[in-house]
Formats: C-alpha cells, sequence, structure tokens
C-alpha cells in the first residue's frame, strides 16, 4: 500500500475545500488557533511513518486524552470499574447532564465528559500524583518526555467548566464520585489541556493496533482482551452523538476532541491522527472526518 500517495491525494483534496465548521470557543483560549491549520499522520505496523501538513505541530488534545486515562485505569483495574461507568453510547452531546438524573449518577460511557470524570476520580484515588504520573504514562507510550499540557488552555478551561463541575456535583449526590470535586475538576482539565502531535498521538495509538504492545520496545501496555474492549468503546462512543455517522463513513474505532483532532485504528494495520480546528455542530473535526472517509475509501482499509 502505497500510504504516502494517498495522503497527498487527501492533502490536494482537503486544499480545495471550505469548511463550514467552527473553531471551538467555550474554552476562550481555543479560538485563538488558526482556523486552517491541517495535518494527518499515519502510523503502519510494517513500513513506518506518513505525514502532511501540520502533522508535528503540537494542539490541545482536550478529549482525545479520555482514551489515555481509561487505559492507565484498565491496567490498574479490572471489571469492578464498570460498575461505575457504562459502556453504552449515549447519543447526547458530550456534557449532558440529562441522562445522569435517570441513571442516578452512573455515565453512560468513559468517553461522554460525565464518565471521563469518574475515570479522572478513579485515577486520583489510585495514583501517588495524579497529574506526574498519568503524564509519565504518556511519555511512557510515546517515548517522548517532551510532551506536556499548555498552561493557558488549562487556566482557561479553569474559569468556564461550571458544567463539569455540576456534572460531579449530581453524580456526587448518587456517591459515585469519592474525592473532592475541585481535585477531580483540576486534574480532568489538566489532562484535557496536554497538547500532542498527530504524530504523537498517532504513535500513542499504536498501542491499540498492536494488541497492547508498544511499537519500540514490544513493552505490554495492557493486554489483548482489554485492547479489545477499548476500541469496542471508542468505535461505539468515540465521537460525541455522532458515533453512528462516524461508523457509517469512516468505518474505523476512534475519539475525537474539541481542538479538532481525530484519532483512530485499524486494529493490526495503523494508527491514524487528523487534525483541523474547525467543529460540524456535533463538535467533531469536519474535515478530519472528511479526511479519514476518503484515506478507507482510497485505501479499502476499515474494520468493515
Ligand atoms: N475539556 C473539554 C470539556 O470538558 C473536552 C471536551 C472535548 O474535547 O470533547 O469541555
Amino acid at each position: 500500500m502505497n500510504y504516502q500517495k494517498i495522503l497527498n491525494t487527501i492533502s490536494s483534496e482537503v486544499s480545495c475545500k471550505n469548511s463550514t465548521g467552527k473553531v471551538a470557543s467555550y474554552i476562550p483560549e481555543l479560538a485563538k488557533i488558526e482556523a486552517e491549520k491541517f495535518g494527518m499522520h499515519l502510523y503502519c505496523v510494517n513500513s513506518g511513518h506518513y505525514g502532511f501538513g501540520d502533522h508535528q505541530e503540537r494542539f490541545s488534545i482536550q478529549s482525545i486524552s479520555k482514551v489515555f486515562a481509561l487505559t492507565l485505569t484498565m491496567s490498574l483495574l479490572d471489571d469492578e470499574l464498570f460498575k461505575r461507568v457504562d459502556v453504552e453510547p449515549s447519543g447526547d452531546p458530550f456534557n449532558s447532564l440529562v441522562q445522569l438524573e435517570y441513571e442516578q449518577g452512573i455515565p453512560r460511557n468513559p468517553f461522554i465528559n460525565a464518565g471521563a470524570l469518574v475515570i479522572s476520580d478513579i485515577l486520583i484515588s489510585h495514583l501517588a500524583n495524579p497529574k506526574k504520573d498519568f503524564l509519565e504514562f504518556i511519555h511512557d507510550i510515546t517515548d517522548n518526555n517532551t510532551i506536556i499540557i499548555n498552561p493557558k488552555v488549562f487556566q482557561s478551561e479553569k474559569k468556564y467548566s461550571h458544567r463539569n463541575a455540576a456534572l460531579l456535583n449530581l453524580m456526587k449526590s448518587f456517591g459515585n464520585i469519592k474525592n473532592d470535586i475541585e481535585i477531580v475538576l483540576d486534574f480532568y482539565i489538566y489532562q484535557c489541556a496536554i497538547e500532542m502531535s498527530c504524530m504523537e498521538i498517532a504513535t500513542a495509538f499504536m498501542i491499540y493496533v498492536n494488541g497492547g504492545k508498544k511499537m519500540t520496545t514490544n513493552k505490554s501496555i495492557l493486554s489483548h482482551h482489554k485492547v479489545k474492549r477499548i476500541n469496542a468503546i471508542m468505535q461505539t462512543c468515540g465521537f460525541y452523538d455522532e458515533a453512528g455517522e462516524f461508523s457509517f463513513r469512516v468505518g474505523l474505532p476512534g475519539k475525537s476532541g474539541v481542538g479538532g483532532g481525530i484519532a483512530a485504528v485499524h486494529p493490526g494495520q495503523y494508527a491514524v491522527t487528523v487534525w483541523s480546528p474547525p467543529l460540524n455542530p456535533k463538535g467533531n473535526s469536519e474535515l478530519g472526518m472528511y479526511a479519514l472517509e476518503r484515506l478507507t475509501t482510497l485505501t479499502g482499509l476499515s474494520i468493515f
């Protein structure tokens, strides 16, 4: 497969398209990013790295961090974790409070905000230095210890986190948050403020391609069985209330973030990350989805 040729085709197609999407502005610092940025990086199990555009520039990973947080949590705990967070698609926006009230404080899945906040709470209970340990986990799976947070994005989200605070308060009233709300919120916002490039995210996502093992050292981060589960949750819950549309158009497990990034995997084949800040009305990168749809069409390699 000539991946570079296919990426070049996608690059020229994308350059002719105008996005009708909007850069996220509810976290004011994210609104400052240039809407024209575009990068795409593919890491193939057999033949290595391919990319174009701004694929080596770091951006705010936001909700893509939820996959890393779930991975670290699943490396520490077994099935008891799923008593506190379910694994069903929500069909509701990422920060919705509605379902949580009906379902007695048990979030639908670990990739909506409520679920990710429960995961943050669990990590705080299990890690000696949650922020440091989480960042070290990212350093480990990328073999790159220069990855850090953007302090401006962190501070900016802290000022506008009323909805996430509301989710935490509601879940705390049902007994599903064990630690102090301010501490959980602070850690959650910290993990969302991490910056990585498409290349770095694709490298990290190779553990979901390679049965839980790092490509470089073959070190096992997670069992094959647990990776299968994470990929299943990405497939059904990775795209807010647009997971069905993403499966329909792209056909890969993945996760998006409001920073405009989308990471996706074809188990056994490749990890791919795309970055384009303007988001469609459901909160997914508009051109990013288009580029991934073209990738699976031109390569004939989706999981379906
Ligand atoms: N930090 C963001 C929030 O909680 C993440 C949203 C996202 O990327 O989906 O609002």
